[in-house]
């Protein structure tokens, strides 16, 4: 079953995802693993809490001062002869990139992982000007042949099987293929191969910005970045402005947070710092670099106390893998690049509030994804203030608004909230069985579909607490 879903609307999204089976278990199944692995891997470790909070410390610190850090990044990537593009918008990177590409009569591009360029659909501008390109870390290429977008940070084919992932191989390739891992991993480096060989340009993201050096740190695990910086004549970075770390001694802290988090990894398996393109007494590297630092609607989080924090994301996909709602219906129902938790908060942040106002609602507020973060984001309470913006701005429904008002009446005081139960307790009986209510009735439908509403019990606490108090008294 296809896991996208056109909807606009997230409920119905959900349902959609809801509805796969497969998805569901294969969701289940891989971020339960990343879970446990990311649990073993922090316990043996150490002291975990203190190494979270000295990522948001320096997280912190970096975003308060990004101005100071941006700058110094990009005079010391001039320094070593790179081209340094600032875009304000998704256009203004998609032209500078256009730009650089007529300039190198670019046919043939190939491209590592990145969600900024998800971000700004790099590929889509791409194939519009009729150059080809190839996405070269396994599980985004995977998505590329299935016409989809990632559904997770980290692992974007999360949703395929095997069997999906040979079809698809073998309808691009035009060979017989089996589904073990061992066949389909030496189609995709034979295919893979030849794009590198091929390519006029490579683009890659940038997992941190290195201001004192001016150098670009990427993590990867298959080794594709090393390739698609290094074997292209041209490489352009594309990177979201807050990707910024002061000194290479902070480096090492996010080699320790980013792969524990993301993947339970002790160390990644490829880290590449590049500081510039190749010098002449270099064998390796492109001859020419540009790096695209990109806006987007981050800066407008910058002196917001409410969401500032949202800029100290690192992008490691450990709040996805904890989330009860995540882990249910997918990446593809939220219908924005950034999936899960993050991307219910970053989403309308980067929209300014004019797409994705429900993804804030697609979550428990259980708290989960902030004792994931490694860098301590409290995207709980961020989801709040975002739903407090929205309630504010006067987009909410009037029946949801009445319905908040009568709640709030009738809960409001002590003496109308004993009312209000006495009566509901008479009220359910017709609708309950076995002490539970299992009616499909209005709001109450959507409910019981999936959880347990018990009926209210014969007396409550209040009733039961001066009797409670009275056999404690007589025991003591
Ligand atoms: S919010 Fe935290 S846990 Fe989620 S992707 Fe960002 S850094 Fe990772």
């Amino acid at each position: 079953m296809s896991t996208t879903h056109g909807s606009t609307n997230v409920h119905d999204r959900a349902q959609h995802a809801l509805a796969d089976d497969f998805l569901r278990q294969a969701v289940h199944f891989t971020t339960d693993r990343l879970r446990y692995k990311k649990q073993a891997v922090t316990g043996e470790f150490g002291n975990w809490e203190a190494w979270r909070e000295r990522g948001r410390q320096i997280r912190q610190h970096t975003i308060a001062n990004l101005d100071y850090y941006l700058d110094l990044f990009t005079r010391n990537l001039e320094a070593h002869g790179a081209h340094v593009h600032f875009a304000a918008t998704a256009d203004d990177a998609i032209h500078a990139l256009r730009e650089i590409a007529t300039a190198q009569n670019a046919k043939r591009i190939v491209k590592s992982k990145s969600m900024v360029t998800e971000e700004i659909h790099v590929n889509h501008h791409l194939e519009e000007m009729g150059i080809h390109v190839v996405e070269t870390d396994l599980g985004e290429y995977i998505v590329q042949l299935s016409g989809e977008t990632p559904s997770h940070i980290i692992i974007p084919a999360i949703h395929k099987n095997r069997e999906q992932i040979r079809d698809l191989f073998e309808a691009a390739g035009g060979e017989r293929l089996t589904t073990e891992t061992r066949d389909l991993a030496a189609f995709a480096r034979r295919t893979l191969r030849r794009a590198y060989l091929a390519a006029d340009i490579g683009i890659t993201g940038c997992n941190f910005g290195i201001a004192e050096t001016g150098s670009i740190a990427l993590f990867t695990n298959e080794g594709n970045a090393d390739l698609v910086m290094n074997m292209p004549k041209t490489h352009i970075v594309f990177m979201g402005m807050e990707r910024i770390l002061p000194t290479m001694e902070d480096l090492e802290v996010f080699a320790h947070l980013l792969p524990k988090s993301a993947t339970g990894q002790n160390v990644i398996t490829y880290m590449s710092v590049i500081t510039g393109p190749r010098r002449q007494h270099e064998a390796d590297g492109a001859r020419d670099m540009h790096v695209i630092i990109l806006d987007n609607g981050r800066s407008r989080q910058l002196g917001d106390p409410d969401f500032q924090a949202v800029l100290h994301c690192i992008r490691c996909g450990a709040c996805l893998n904890v989330c009860p709602v995540y882990r249910q219906i997918g990446g593809h129902a939220y219908g924005s690049v950034y999936p899960g938790p993050i991307g219910a908060v970053l989403s309308p942040l980067l929209n300014n509030g004019e797409q994705y106002q429900d993804l804030p609602y697609a979550s428990s507020l259980c708290g989960a994804c902030y004792e994931a973060c490694p860098v301590k984001i409290p995207l709980h309470d961020m989801l709040v203030r975002e739903r407090q913006r929205f309630v504010a701005s006067g987009r909410v429904k009037p029946a949801e608004r009445a319905a908040f008002q009568a709640f709030r009446q009738l809960f409001g005081k002590a003496g109308r909230y004993q009312t209000t139960i006495r009566i509901a307790r008479r009220l359910q009986f017709p609708i309950a069985h076995d002490g539970y209510i299992r009616a499909k009735i209005g709001p109450l439908a959507g409910w019981t579909m999936s959880r347990d509403f018990p009926v209210l019990p014969k007396r409550t606490f209040r009733e039961l607490w001066p009797e409670l108090t009275r056999k404690g008294n007589g025991r003591g």
